[in-house]
């Protein structure tokens, strides 16, 4: 039996785990995870407008305009898998200004949940410095636990190597964006009452176990 769809936010400092568990519950729950720095990162590879115009403002550690990042999640979010099944939404929305943006995009329905991943500065920031990505499919590797062949991913065969924006420099000045800007959506949605913050410090079975009782446990209460 397949569980039904969710419509997920998932919310974290670089390095909190976002990613990968982003991955794990779009299979647990057969979602489409969407990531926007994955899309962006798509871009810059093959070089489409969009990506020259990203490449500087990603390798940087600021964030795109958000009118911009909007139409790119508005167009994925109109294909039609997303639209019957859900979606997990990873590095969307970074602002107000992109939650108020998507909250109109899916009105009159709401999300089900915004799940913060709770992890210290300093550890996001050993995990950032080991962090290892496939250029092709975005799956996350690190020094401690690589790919089986040479930094070939076991996934798709793409190039496994550090993004480019994960020097010391662009990884700090991400973190002071996401307090600047994204650490507000805590608040916003708080005040909807679709928040649920998640310790996110220890492995990743136990987190992702966290995250999905999270979930049930706000199904079972609608
Ligand atoms: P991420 O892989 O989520 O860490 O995103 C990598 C980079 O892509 C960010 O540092 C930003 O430059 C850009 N980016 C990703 N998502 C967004 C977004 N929602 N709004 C603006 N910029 C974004």
């Amino acid at each position: 039996m397949t569980t039904p769809g969710v419509r997920l936010i998932v919310l974290g400092k670089q390095g909190s785990g976002k990613g990968t568990q982003c991955t794990r519950l779009s299979h647990y729950y057969s979602v489409p995870h969407i990531s926007t720095g994955d899309m962006l990162r798509a871009n810059v590879e093959q070089k489409t407008p969009l990506g020259i115009q990203a490449q500087k403002i990603m390798d940087a550690g600021q964030l795109l305009p958000d009118e911009i990042v909007m139409e790119m999640v508005a167009d994925r979010l109109g294909e039609r898998n997303v639209s019957s099944r859900g979606f997990i939404l990873d590095g969307f929305p970074r602002s107000i200004r992109q939650a108020e943006l998507l909250e109109a995009q899916l009105a009159p329905v709401a999300i089900d949940l915004a799940i913060e991943l709770d992890v210290p500065r300093e550890l996001v920031l050993d995990r950032i410095a080991s962090r290892r990505t496939c250029k092709d499919c975005g799956k996350i590797y690190s020094l401690n636990n690589p790919p089986v062949v040479q930094w070939i991913c076991d996934q798709c065969g793409g190039n496994v190597a550090q993004r480019s924006d994960d020097t010391p420099e662009s990884v700090n000045k991400r973190l002071d964006v996401y307090e600047e800007s994204t650490f507000p959506l805590i608040d916003f949605y708080q005040a909807r009452a679709l928040l649920k913050t998640i310790d996110a410090v220890g492995n990743e079975q136990e987190v992702m176990s966290r995250i999905i009782s999270a979930i049930e446990e706000r199904r079972a209460a609608k």
